[in-house]
């Protein structure tokens, strides 16, 4: 019986060593503890034995089962501790790749925060417009030429996805009495194929400020802060005149091209410039429709499309890839 008892322990010890997983504990728990495992077969040989025999292995075979039930749960612990869990809980951790800005966002809000210092306050507005607020106050009725320039996409006959964000402009002069300092950045829409140089959605800002004796003055040394903020110091400009149907005069902004530092290139069209925005005084009509009097107030205004900017900054020449979203070139910014 010792020898039986003995041997039976070095095997239920060696199958524990051996044992990988809760599921072969579980095996060896059923094999050796079980109601008809190896140890309940001893108790029942225990009662072949004399009595003076009984109470002794009776002992011993009591203490092997409890050692051995001991064993099988201290393995089955330690498995569970050593799990897959805390393996990994050692390993070094994943760094996620670190994203950063849109190259659109970016200039977009260098040109905010560049009006913001200068006084000019945020204003945005509804991107469905009614038409008077698109075109009919900014001096463009109905059958207004100049309404061409802008290929709209009209929801209803008196409704449409803005086209500029002028609108927002005419919106604060109407409540906001002069002065009036602000600067709408914002999402337009034209009916614009998508191709190299035209965008469906494309984003603007525009800067009005309307006070007493504003002058074009103003606007030109507005113009020039401007260039040197986004573009370098270095840049050379030009304002040359332009028109649009809510400013008089009108003018536009132009960058020696950085492509070809002036000396023509397809990229300019041989010209040597580059348009960045239009600008020009508000035009008397314009104020009289938002009930400011041209006589006693005058202002300047421009605009600019954020990815025109964007693309004469890092002469890009396909605005397409601001959309794309190629990590390749996002990464670059
Ligand atoms: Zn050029």
């Amino acid at each position: 019986m010792q020898e039986k008892l003995n041997s039976l322990e070095k095997e239920i010890r060696l199958a524990l060593k051996q044992a990988q997983d809760p599921a072969q504990l579980e095996d060896l728990r059923i094999k050796y503890l079980g109601r008809k495992g190896a140890i309940n077969r001893l108790f029942k040989e225990l009662a072949q034995l004399p009595p003076e025999g009984k109470k002794a292995y009776g002992e011993v075979i009591n203490r092997l089962k409890n050692t051995v039930a001991g064993e099988l749960n201290s393995r089955l612990e330690g498995l569970k501790v050593g799990s897959k869990n805390e393996f990994e809980l050692l390993l070094p951790g994943k760094i996620p790749p670190v994203g950063h800005l849109h190259p659109l966002t970016k200039v977009f809000d260098e040109i905010v925060t560049f009006f913001k210092s200068y006084g000019f306050t945020v204003e945005t507005g509804p991107e469905i417009e009614y038409d008077w607020y698109n075109f009919g106050a900014l001096n463009m009725a109905k059958d207004h030429p100049a309404r061409d320039m802008f290929s709209s996409f009209f929801i209803k006959e008196d409704l449409l996805l803005r086209s500029h964000t002028s609108p927002v402009q005419i919106r604060t002069m109407e409540k906001q009495k002069p002065p009036v300092k602000i600067i709408c950045p914002g999402r337009c829409y034209r009916y614009d194929a998508f191709d190299a140089s035209h965008s469906p959605v494309f984003h603007q800002v525009e800067a009005l400020y309307v006070d007493k004796g504003v002058s074009f003055g103003e606007l030109k040394w507005i113009l020039g802060e401007f260039v040197t903020y986004v573009f370098g110091a270095q840049t050379r400009y030009q304002i040359r005149p332009s028109f649009f149907p809510f400013t008089e005069p009108s003018g536009e902004l132009a960058v020696g091209c950085m492509v070809c530092g002036g000396t023509g290139c397809s990229v300019c069209g041989s010209s040597g410039w580059l348009e960045v925005l239009g600008c020009g005084m508000v035009h008397p009509n314009v104020l009289k429709n938002v009930k400011i009097s041209p006589k006693k107030y005058s202002g300047y205004a421009l605009g600019m499309g954020v990815e025109r900017v964007a693309m004469i900054k890092y002469v890009i020449d396909d605005i397409r890839v601001f959309y794309n979203n190629d990590v390749r070139f996002l990464a670059q910014f």
